[in-house]
């Protein structure tokens, strides 16, 4: 690929268009066709990660308006954060040097409002899925403090905690905002409208709410 690297900047501005196309039933489903498999079918140069819910309304290439070999996709139900799922992150930006990071929650997540639903009743739910409620614990209880007690004002949290938790647990991830190659955005979608919204920044990825990985 002779593409030449997007800023994470560059990168959200690319997103945010795909997604007003989206919003407006002007898609242009960009690089979906046989030429772009071809094309990319030796090496990929995604410039955007996104991390997100495994909700199937929020399907990534969909929302964004975007194809093969764009976008570095990662998903687990609530965009829990676990080994894998940190180790899939820093292969992105280590590897594929992807510029831009979006933790992408979105309203009415069934993750959080099993939850908050786990909180209400000291019910845990059985299997695996405890462990998806225990860690989106940690999130519910900060919104709590806050104040924050909807649904979707923990969703907003959790997405924040998550975006601030890959730059806090991954030194790559960290040294990568530390030296402006990379940056996090946390995002919210909402299911109705299929708009994504900003929240917040790590890093600079030229918007207002941009400030330093601490
Ligand atoms: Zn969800």
């Amino acid at each position: 690929m002779t593409e030449p690297a997007l800023s994470a900047a560059d990168a959200l501005a690319e997103l945010l268009a795909g997604n007003r196309r989206f919003v407006e039933g002007q898609r242009a489903h960009p690089n979906q066709d046989a030429h772009r498999r071809t094309q990319v079918a030796n090496g990929q140069k995604p410039f955007a990660l996104i991390f997100g819910c495994s909700d199937s309304r929020v399907a990534a290439e969909i929302i964004f308006d975007r194809g093969l070999g764009d976008l570095f996709v990662v998903r687990t139900a609530g965009h829990i954060v676990d080994n894998g799922v940190l180790g899939s992150i820093e292969f992105g930006v280590d590897v594929l040097d992807i510029p831009l990071i979006v933790v992408l929650g979105h309203d009415g997540c069934g993750a959080i409002r099993a939850t908050m639903q786990a909180h209400e009743t000291g019910v845990m739910p059985g299997g695996y899925v405890r462990h998806i409620v225990e860690l989106v614990t940690l999130s519910t209880l900060s919104a709590a403090r806050a104040g924050r007690v909807t649904v979707d004002e923990v969703v907003a949290e959790h997405t924040q905690q998550t975006a601030q938790l890959l730059a806090d647990r991954s030194v790559a991830i960290a040294n990568r905002i530390a030296t402006g190659r990379c940056a996090i955005v946390a995002m919210e979608y909402t299911l109705a409208e299929g708009a994504a919204r900003l929240l917040t920044t790590i890093g600079d990825a030229g918007t207002d709410t941009g400030h330093p990985a601490a």
